[in-house]
């Protein structure tokens, strides 16, 4: 038995899932934990209720997924108390995201201590991405003193289905450059080179690149100056509106893709607006890493949105036949692996990512474990 115990622990939730081997055995959702009217009190009381109903015979090791790595965590890393401090130093680059995963981490290490701990970084896959993809235009020595650089999210599912990819495709994944789009709630593009991220469109944090349920993703920096100068909104009422309140939500008034759907096949204009800013953006970061990679064998696209929406899909990639990347309608709609025509030059796919899966099997590679 090679079972993990995978943990995604955020503020008020802790997702799990158990596996033996690549099968899972157990899996679910803690909610409101601490809220009132919540089912348990703390994390503590969350983890434990978890262990008490899944039989943990056989655990070889947790996976924790972990938002943010900095610049040092290039890989999954087992857990020591040197490692939990180099990951709450991390806590300014993450303050919403990486104290949950160190509150997960802490109870984990204190009910399972003699089961090894590996966090696996959404940043981590990006650090292969050379230095003139990673760097802003800023003055240097404050982007060096306060870390100031783009570091990108999703990792853990750009590397699975830029491999899954590979697979279904009868490729070799270190010579299979992929453009990979994650659209879920959150949303992220990523040029992949033989199996390394070159490109990636979130930045020091997960809020720019693509237009997201709630993030606005990409905008001039000067729309916060004047927000702050010209409006007089306070910085946190900036950072709630670009976080909270943009994206889909934003432009429509609803963050649920399903429902911006609905509305605009009813004619609505906000919502025609809201899909049409979506997928043009995707768009444009397509044109991007077709010319960062300069050679593409696929463009896939993945999550909630990616897998389940096959007008983004048709809309993100229409009139672009003489790059040679066509969505064929039938394919689209049936939700077919492939869904560009047959013998189409850049395939394009649609491949459901597992996060959990690829944290589970980052963490046997980061124990030297078999799979
Ligand atoms: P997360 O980023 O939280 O993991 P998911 O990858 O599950 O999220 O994506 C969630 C989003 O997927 C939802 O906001 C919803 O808009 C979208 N989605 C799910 N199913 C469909 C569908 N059938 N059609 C269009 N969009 C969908």
């Amino acid at each position: 038995m090679s079972r993990v115990l995978v943990l995604n622990s955020g503020s008020s939730s802790v997702k799990y899932r158990l596996f033996d081997g690549s099968s899972t055995i157990a899996k679910g959702l803690v909610e409101r934990i601490g809220e009132s009217g919540g089912e348990v009190a703390d994390h503590r009381a969350a983890l434990q209720g978890i262990m008490d109903e899944t039989d943990l015979s056989g655990l070889v090791a947790v996976g924790h997924r972990v938002v943010h790595g900095g610049p040092d965590f290039t890989g999954p890393t087992v857990i020591d108390d040197d490692v939990v401090a180099r990951v709450e130093a991390l806590v300014p680059l993450a303050p919403l995201h990486n104290p949950a995963a160190l509150t997960g981490i802490e109870v984990a290490r204190k009910l399972l201590p003699d089961v090894p701990q590996v966090a696996v970084f959404d940043t981590a896959f990006h650090a292969t991405i050379p230095p003139e993809g990673v760097t802003w235009a800023i003055d240097r020595s404050l982007a060096e003193r306060w870390q100031i650089r783009r570091y990108g999210f999703h990792g853990t599912s750009h590397a699975y289905v830029s491999r899954r990819t590979a697979h279904v495709l009868g490729r070799d994944p270190a010579s299979t450059n992929v453009i990979t789009l994650h659209l879920g709630n959150g949303a992220s593009a990523c040029a992949v080179e033989g199996g390394r991220s070159v490109a990636t469109s979130m930045g020091m944090s997960p809020l720019p690149g693509l237009v997201m349920g709630t993030r606005s993703g990409d905008i001039d920096p000067t729309v916060i100056f004047h927000l702050h100068r010209v409006a007089g909104l306070p910085l946190d009422e900036i950072e709630n509106s670009l976080t909270r309140h943009g994206g889909l939500l934003g432009l429509s008034g609803d963050n649920d893709l399903r429902t911006v759907l609905e509305r605009r096949a009813a004619g609505d204009a906000d919502a025609t607006l809201a899909f049409d800013v979506y997928c043009r953006r995707i768009r444009e970061y397509v044109g991007a890493y077709l010319a960062v990679l300069g050679r593409v064998d696929a463009i896939t696209f993945t999550a909630g949105v990616g897998e389940n929406a096959p007008a983004v899909r048709a809309a993100s990639l229409a009139g672009l036949e003489p790059l040679d990347i066509e969505v064929d309608p039938e394919r689209n709609e049936r939700r077919e692996e492939i869904i560009s025509p047959p013998g189409a030059r850049i395939p394009v796919c649609v491949i459901p990512t597992d996060e959990e899966l690829e944290i589970a099997g980052q963490s046997r590679t980061a124990l030297s474990l078999p799979d």
